[in-house]
């Protein structure tokens, strides 16, 4: 692998590792292992395959996970009645509603009906209010991962010019608020860009650090960043690809190839934010079980 390439796939092994090694700790001492749940609605392809990362990545460090599958024509009011079966249930840590949902189901209505303490996704407003304050809390799963790669790779924030692109509440948002939060690991100066900013070549191109999250397949050319900026590549998308054997293959919201020729660090798709945002989850419900047993 090209030195400028931050892996993410070996990081996120490394705290996979970490977090194996403290659930081991709680099963030696007769803990219940954390668990996850997973709530899948519908049939979205792409959807199916996260929770099946997800549920293996549980196995793998030894955290119970459980999926429950509803058809594409569930009501709202029967996934608000799952929802409340798991947050009432005691033997469930933390859970997920994997998104996006059907059409016919109000996604903001159904966050806010999860268990604040149980929102492993961090996407709950108490959890998202308690992140702009700089409370401790559930930080969502992919602007956490970018951090933690950030971290792991060295790269420093504090006084740097960041710019995002995309603002939405899952990704861009967040991530911006973090990273220009006055703490540990913050303190950068953040632009946050969206589909109504105008010159946007001359703004990323001032990006100490670039985190590009807004779902255009490599729309980020090598014309549009700084030599030696630190480039996060947030997006996922499958391109059709007979050559390959499962028929596509996946590229990001950054045009790689072009990128990693200027970029003086940079990170893949796949094998960057990905594998990171997975393990987030499992930090998350690591700390979720925390709050059931008090450590
Ligand atoms: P959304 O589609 O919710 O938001 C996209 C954002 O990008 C919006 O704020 C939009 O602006 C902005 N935008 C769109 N086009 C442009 C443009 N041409 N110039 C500037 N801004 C633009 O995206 P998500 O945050 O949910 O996801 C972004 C990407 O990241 C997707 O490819 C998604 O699949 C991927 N993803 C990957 C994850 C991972 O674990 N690796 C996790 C989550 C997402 P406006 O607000 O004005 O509409």
């Amino acid at each position: 692998m090209s030195n400028n390439i931050i892996d993410g796939k070996a990081i996120a092994a490394e705290i996979k590792k970490e977090i194996a090694a403290k659930v081991a700790l709680m099963i030696d001492a007769e803990i219940e292992a954390p668990h996850l749940a997973a709530i899948i609605v519908g049939e979205d392809a792409a959807s199916q395959t996260y929770v099946v990362s997800k549920e293996k990545a549980c196995h793998d460090v030894g955290i119970t996970s459980t999926i429950y599958r509803m058809p594409e024509k569930t009501t709202e009011k029967e996934l608000l009645e799952m929802i409340e079966f798991l947050n009432q249930d005691p033997d469930i840590d933390g859970f997920i509603v994997q998104l996006p949902l059907p059409k016919h189901i109000n996604a903001d209505k159904i966050i806010e009906k999860i268990n604040p303490d149980k929102d492993v996704d961090g996407f709950h407003p108490r959890n998202i209010g308690m992140m702009q304050l700089g409370l401790p809390t559930y930080l969502p799963a992919t602007p956490f991962g970018i951090i933690e790669l950030l971290k792991r790779s060295n790269v420093e924030v504090a006084g740097k010019h960041c710019v995002v692109l995309g603002r939405s509440n899952i990704v861009g948002t967040p991530i911006s608020i973090l990273l220009s939060r006055k703490s540990e690991y913050g303190n950068a100066t953040v632009t946050l860009c969206h589909s109504l900013t105008q010159n946007l070549e001359e703004i990323t191109k001032q990006a100490d650090i670039l985190i590009a999250a807004i779902g255009q397949p490599e729309f980020v050319k090598a014309s549009m960043v700084k030599k030696g900026a630190v480039v996060i590549d947030v997006g996922i998308h499958r391109i059709d690809d007979s050559a390959s054997e499962k028929g596509y293959h996946l590229v990001g919201d950054v045009d790689f190839e072009e990128v990693a020729s200027v970029a003086g660090k940079i990170t893949p798709v796949p094998g960057g934010v990905g594998p990171m945002t997975i393990v987030s989850l499992l930090q998350n419900t690591l700390l979720a079980s925390k709050k059931r047993t008090r450590q």
